[in-house]
């Protein structure tokens, strides 16, 4: 059986501990998540019944600053899910330099079988049950799995009712007239591209017609599919939950865009063979960006994978058993918490720039990610070559030295 995000997360963890030399009680203390709240709340749905939903937040860590991090609306969502993922975005958050701490949430729910307005009574009632925890200077939710821009805005909005003013600050990845930032819908995906593209040039392989595989093809997915082609990268397959399209003769992305925009789904898309997400992963290609869900290459299918090159645009996409086989392969894996920073670091961004009431310019935002990507990409590097360790291990030794730095300079209170 595959093992939880959790269990993954420490087991990297632990991992990249042994790479450092640290105060055993500070390990500890960087093991557990600071805080976590589970919310039962009612939602009165269209038909007048009552319906108990059952949602997360977790704060991991809060030494460099304010929690950030996304909220999930998944049927399979857990506690141990969440806790992972808020563990990974103090990692993230730290890797890239930015002064934030870890977080995540999450509502056990199945977004597309629900309508409009019981989606806004949910999102709003989850809002207020987790305000108690959620603040401009606190902790600032994002975007996630099923949840996007609509959802911020009424966050923002329930929020900022309870006050009496708006709070812009509360929330990142809202619509650009609310606040939110230019480039921030595209900011994950264009990271997963500047880091494929310095992942391509240390594997000394041309960007141009390189062949990319696209699993997901959602809010990291999509932008990523069609900015790797935007800078002369070749897409030949993309799928989502129900399935997906190949054609080696790369795929007309406007036209799936189109097509999706109608459909709902990838799938039907009138070019190329359909192929179904296990042999999506197993294609012969040069990049495979897993975009989906947790552990989608395992020991099982690990083997057979045959890019060179993966770039982690979903957090968790590879278990260590996974991990450990493509290392031995030689395929270069593009850590999860570097590789998908791109997000986070535009909420940065949005979340400065709704502080300070002042808004930047398109080109300036994606220079500045662009900068801070290659950047953090180089960083990760030299701790990879310094200590002879892969990647991953590297972001999370540079991680958590960053972090545990702060807990100790800060002092154990009282
Ligand atoms: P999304 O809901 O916008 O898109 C997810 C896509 O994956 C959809 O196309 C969906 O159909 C597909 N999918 C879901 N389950 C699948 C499965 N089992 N097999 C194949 N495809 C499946 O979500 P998103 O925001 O794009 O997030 C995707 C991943 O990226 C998640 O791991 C998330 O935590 C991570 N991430 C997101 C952001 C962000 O800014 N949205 C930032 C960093 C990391």
């Amino acid at each position: 059986m595959v093992e939880s995000a959790y269990e993954t997360a420490l087991r990297q963890f632990d991992n990249a501990v042994r790479h450092l030399d640290l105060p055993p009680g500070i390990a500890d203390y960087l093991r557990v998540p600071k805080r976590e709240i589970t919310v039962n709340f009612p939602v009165e749905m269209e038909d007048k019944s009552v319906r108990v939903f059952t949602g997360y937040r977790v704060h991991h860590n809060t030494a460099l600053g304010p929690t950030k991090g996304g909220i999930r609306y998944h049927p399979a969502t857990t506690l141990d899910e969440v806790r992972a993922l808020a563990m990974w975005m103090t990692w993230k958050c730290a890797v890239v330099g930015l002064p934030y701490g870890g977080a995540k949430g999450g509502v056990i729910c199945e977004p597309k079988k629900l309508t409009v307005r019981e989606l806004e009574k949910l999102t709003r009632r989850y809002a207020t049950e987790i305000s108690v925890l959620m603040s401009p200077q606190g902790d600032i939710p994002a975007p996630d799995v099923g949840t996007g821009e609509r959802e911020m805005a009424w966050i923002m909005d329930t929020y900022s009712m309870h006050h009496g003013y708006s709070v812009p600050a509360v929330v990142t990845g809202k619509p650009v007239a609310v606040g939110g930032s230019l480039g921030r819908a595209e900011a994950t995906g264009r990271g997963v591209v500047i880091t494929m593209i310095e992942a391509l040039k240390r594997k000394n392989l041309p960007l141009e017609h390189t062949r990319v595989v696209v699993q997901g093809f959602g809010k990291v997915g999509g932008p990523a599919a069609y900015l790797a082609q935007e800078r002369g990268a070749k897409v030949i397959a993309v799928s989502d939950v129900n399935g997906g399209v190949h054609d080696p003769r790369g795929i007309d992305l406007s036209a799936l865009r189109a097509y999706v925009a109608t459909q709902g789904s990838v799938v039907g898309f009138p070019q190329g063979e359909a192929i179904d997400n296990a042999d999506l992963l197993e294609l012969d290609c040069d990049v495979l960006m897993p975009c989906a869900m947790e552990n989608q290459i395992t020991a099982t299918n690990a083997a057979r994978i045959r890019a060179k090159i993966i770039a982690e645009g979903a957090n968790g996409p590879l278990t260590p058993e996974a991990d450990h086989i493509l290392r031995e392969k030689g395929v270069f894996v593009i850590p999860d918490i570097l590789c998908n920073a791109g997000g986070v670091t535009v909420s940065y961004f949005e979340w400065v720039q709704d502080l300070q009431s002042f808004f930047w310019g398109e080109d300036e935002i994606n220079e500045r990610l662009r900068q801070i990507m290659v950047r953090s990409f180089n960083q990760i590097l030299r701790v990879a070559h310094e200590k002879s360790i892969d990647m991953r291990t590297a972001a999370q030794v540079l991680a958590i030295h960053r972090v545990a730095e702060a807990v100790q300079l800060r002092g154990i209170y009282p």
